[in-house]
């Protein structure tokens, strides 16, 4: 894939990269060495000072950057404009919760006294150059997610961008620096997916995060595997929507409608799967699918518009494929179903609701990365779980239920890194983000974020 912007409202190539050979690589590494060497012993405060000099700078690029991932990727402008705000928002929580996540913890007297000494505490120590392989749908807030509190634990950065991004990928290695970061801690290096492997392997490289698809995530944990490094993955997901009868069915639909279609369907955390109990369920699609038919599709620069382009052809192509494939094996496309009419130039795609869904069909085990959604009719509450978990993914879910019994029953029973009742998912930096299965493991944001990338130290004394 060439390192390029390429504007999917229309196709159009704007401008294209060389990709860094094997000394700007080199050059890269001995930089990221040499600047932890140095910044893995600068004080929180001092930390905290940059990342909040970072988080103002961005504030006031907000509307630049915005437009930026409009052009590179498509999203609606106004989705663009929340990604950046909510990066300054994640920025500034890191800078000024880091110093307690990351404070020094104290066993009991007791405990102390049991383990034979005559003090002990355990340590949060930065691990070194964090490698950051990122996917483009949230450009900017997938970089920060890990970079945030991965820079606030004293490690340092090497940004490897999804090639559809590059602008958006040299703007954070740019607003680091400008923050007035230490040449080296934070480095965008404009490679391919194939460079990964040398880098990963590299010594100086001490662990990875990898947010994308399944196969790039299985890749990066193979190598890491092999190598022992630490690897953070936060892959697909293919999350379930339940409404059961008690739900508010106004609001239910209403947020249905969002959560499926934000940043134009493709979201991890997008519900994808409406899992419908049968006393509503008829309420429900009608409502469901007369919503997403009257989205607006069309240029993302439009404060007008609810849908934007795919990011890619390619990702056009395999959501027809799946579509394809469920409507000839008997799916119903309640709406939508095809490309949009007089949006020919760009990788337009009808947002598009499909009943009649059977195990058979790829649909039901693959995510939809577009704005199709599935609907289900089910009895009742065992086989709205069993219908929930009948996916290889486990990223988060969304209940609707104001039974406190089946509130109980989902949060227990639901294989998913979040339950979410009468909302739809979406992060905060207080409150951890992940999945498990095929959804990938280890944990972003709040403290078990920041703490994914430390030597958690013993330090004891006889
Ligand atoms: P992708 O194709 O896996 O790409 C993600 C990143 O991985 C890109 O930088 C890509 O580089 C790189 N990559 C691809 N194959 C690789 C390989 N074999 N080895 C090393 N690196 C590789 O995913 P995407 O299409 O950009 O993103 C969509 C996927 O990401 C969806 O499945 C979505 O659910 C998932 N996602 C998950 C989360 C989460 O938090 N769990 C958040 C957002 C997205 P190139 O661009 O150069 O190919």
């Amino acid at each position: 894939m060439p390192i390029a912007t390429v504007n999917p409202a229309n196709g159009e190539t704007l401008r294209t990269f060389d990709e860094l050979g094997a000394d700007g690589i080199e050059r890269c590494l001995a930089a990221a060495v040499s600047a932890f060497r140095r910044y893995r012993t600068t004080d929180l405060p001092e930390r905290a000072r940059l990342m909040s000099r970072a988080a103002d700078l961005l504030e006031e690029d907000q509307e630049t950057i915005a437009r930026t991932m409009t052009t590179e990727m498509g999203k609606p402008l106004a989705a663009a404009r929340a990604e950046a705000a909510k990066c300054v928002k994640a920025m500034r929580w890191y800078a000024g919760h880091a110093e307690i996540l990351l404070a020094d913890e104290y066993p009991s007297d007791t405990e102390v006294k049991d383990s034979g000494a005559a003090r002990a505490r355990v340590h949060y120590r930065p691990l070194g150059a964090v490698l950051a392989v990122m996917p483009w749908n949230f450009p900017l807030w997938q970089v920060v997610r890990f970079a945030a509190p991965a820079l606030m634990a004293g490690n340092v950065g090497l940004l490897k961008h999804a090639s559809n991004v590059p602008q958006t990928a040299l703007y954070l290695e740019d607003l680091f620096r400008r923050a007035g970061y230490p040449e080296g801690c934070f480095q965008t290096l404009l490679v391919g997916s194939r460079a990964v492997e040398g880098i990963l392997r590299d010594p100086r490289v001490a662990a990875a995060t990898l947010t994308g698809s399944e196969p790039a995530g299985r890749s990066v944990a193979a190598i890491a595997g092999d190598e022992i490094k630490k690897t953070v993955l936060e892959l697909g997901g293919s999350d379930p929507y339940v409404v059961m009868p008690s739900a508010d069915l106004d609001r239910a639909v209403r947020t249905a409608v969002t959560a499926r279609v934000q940043n134009n369907g493709q979201s991890c955390i997008a519900a994808k799967r409406f899992i419908v109990h049968t006393d509503v369920y008829d309420h429900f699609a009608e409502g469901f699918t007369a919503r997403m038919a009257a989205l607006t599709v069309g240029d993302p620069m439009a404060d007008t518009t609810d849908v934007g382009p795919l990011a890619s052809e390619q990702g056009r192509a395999d959501l027809e494929e799946l579509v394809d494939d469920a409507v000839r094996r008997g799916a119903a496309a309640l709406c939508g179903g095809g490309r949009p009419k007089g949006l020919d130039a760009g990788w337009f795609y009808e947002p598009t609701v499909l009943a009649g869904i059977t195990p058979d069909m790829r649909i039901h085990h693959e995510e939809a990365f577009g704005p199709v959604a599935t609907l289900y009719r089910v009895g009742g509450l065992d086989e709205a779980v069993e219908l929930a978990n009948d996916t290889p993914f486990g990223l988060s879910s969304n209940v609707w239920t104001r039974d406190p019994g089946e509130q109980e029953r989902f949060a227990r029973d639901i294989e998913a890194g979040g339950v979410f009742f009468n909302g739809m998912t979406a992060s905060h930096p207080a409150l951890p983000f992940g999945g498990v299965k095929r959804s990938g493991y280890g944990r972003e944001l709040s403290g078990h974020g920041i703490r994914e990338f430390c030597n958690i130290t013993t330090v004891w004394h006889g």
